[in-house]
């Protein structure tokens, strides 16, 4: 596991094409570095089965390709990540890379050519673009690591040298890293970075997790972003910052007038988010542990409300900072807590502006803004104001998404197929397994 090993790295540069699959994991292949232009048009090959693989290793049977067909790992130019730090670790460079046919043409399965395409849809139907932003925790882990108190800065103090690292290492990625802080649970940290148009912030969500977990690899440490590394502990959730644009960048998410500054578009988008919330679950908390992290008094996500500055709400209206001379409109946004880094991202934001879209084309009601701790409230008064609970487990949420019409409409025949075969399989080989040993499984892996 020591990588300093004080010798100066052996071999050639590789270099990754890699793809965030449908358990959020970046697979992929790489080439070496003296022949990286010669293979960006091309890329490399790729199995469609291999988005079936879960996230303990054995492949989802059946999935519908099985053993048959090729594809090709297409590197997008925009995505390069190039983090060349340390004297004797290679440095850490890849692509991320759209799944396409092996002609070029668009492969139905492929998450990021999906939200591509929903990016494209929105536009075209609405003239907005999305800009979001992925804020993720996850804890550092190993025999060496010292703990200290939650947000302390003891706590950052005592893993020194990570945090100047990784927000070297983030900023040479381009990731445009804002702040490094320690979070609540033990060993727990976050790194939020600045808001990119809507591609562009799902790839850098993608790319995160790879920066950071190299980062503690080479102080020894591992990074994990599991929901869950204890049942009782304290979830790593990953926050999607969105708000809304028009073509000139000028946001159309902000209205002073309205209650909690949410402009009817941003409203109607919320709505829409929190009609279809329990399938949108099955793919922005899509792991068994997801569950353990959301719910209610877990500062995560307790109900499916929405709710300004309150670190319950499934969507929360963060503050808008009035000091420094910081524009309103443009700090506007929508933060959607029920997901976590088991998700691809690229699904993920599909699915949410996607459930969005519809809520701005239906010209849904827009929702109520919870006060207080919607736990408190009786059954019969949520649902007069129309906030239902979370699913209760993986099971409930895949069960939402085949009942909903409307989400399962989005997708192909294969990608569903293969996300509800791949998700079940994950639930049958955890089965017997308890909580704790769930969240090891997990811990191991995210
Ligand atoms: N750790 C919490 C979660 O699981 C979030 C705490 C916070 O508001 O930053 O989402
Ligand atoms: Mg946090």
């Amino acid at each position: 596991m020591a990588r300093r090993t004080g010798a100066l790295v052996p071999g050639e540069e590789l270099v990754g094409f890699l793809h965030s699959d449908l358990s959020g994991l970046n697979r992929g292949r790489s080439v070496p570095a003296s022949e990286l232009e010669s293979r960006l048009e091309a890329g490399v090959g790729w199995v469609p089965a291999d988005q079936a693989l879960t996230p303990f290793g054995p492949i989802a049977e059946p999935n519908p390709w099985g053993s048959a067909g090729d594809l090709r790992l297409l590197p997008d130019r925009a995505t390069e990540v190039r983090v060349d730090l340390w004297e004797d670790v290679s440095p850490l460079h890849f692509f991320l890379c759209d799944a396409a046919n092996t002609d070029g043409s668009p492969w139905d399965s492929c998450p990021r050519t999906f939200l591509k395409d929903t990016l494209v849809r929105l536009e075209r139907e609405t003239g907005l673009r999305l800009i979001a932003s992925f804020e993720h925790e996850f804890l550092l882990l190993g025999p060496t690591l010292e703990t200290g108190p939650g947000f302390s800065f003891e706590a950052q103090r005592l893993v020194e040298p990570f945090g100047p690292l990784v927000m070297a290492a983030l900023r040479q990625a381009g990731l445009e890293p804002e702040t490094f802080l320690p979070e609540y649970g033990p060993g727990q940290f976050e790194i939020p970075c600045s808001p990119a148009a809507g591609l562009a912030a799902a790839d850098r969500a993608a790319a995160i997790r790879e920066v950071v977990r190299d980062v503690a690899r080479t102080l020894d440490y591992r990074a994990s972003f599991a929901p869950m590394a204890d049942p009782d502990g304290v979830g790593n959730g990953v926050h999607v910052h969105m708000s809304l644009v028009d073509t000139e960048g000028r946001s159309v998410s902000y209205d002073p007038e309205k209650p909690g500054g949410m402009s009817a578009t941003a409203a109607r988008f919320a709505a829409g988010i929190l009609e279809h919330l329990p399938a949108l679950c099955a793919f922005t908390a899509p792991s068994v542990v997801s569950y353990l992290r959301l719910g209610p008094h877990h500062w995560s996500a307790g109900f499916g409300s929405i709710s300004e500055r309150d670190r319950e709400a499934t969507i929360r209206i963060p503050p808008l900072v009035g000091i420094g001379g910081s524009d309103p409109a443009s700090q506007f946004n929508l933060e959607f807590r029920a997901a976590d880094a088991a998700a691809c991202p690229h699904l993920a934001l599909a699915v949410l502006v996607l459930a969005g879209l519809r809520g701005i084309e239906e010209g849904l009601p827009e929702p109520h803004l919870m006060e207080g701790d919607p736990s408190e409230l009786d059954e019969e008064e949520r649902r007069r104001l129309g906030i239902r609970p979370l699913p209760g487990s993986l099971e409930e949420a895949l069960d939402a998404l085949e009942s909903d019409a409307v989400v399962r409409s989005w997708f192909s025949n294969d990608l569903l197929d293969c996300y509800l075969g791949l998700k079940r399989t994950e639930i049958s080989l955890l089965d017997g397994a308890e909580p704790k040993e769930a969240c090891e499984r997990y811990l191991r892996v995210y």
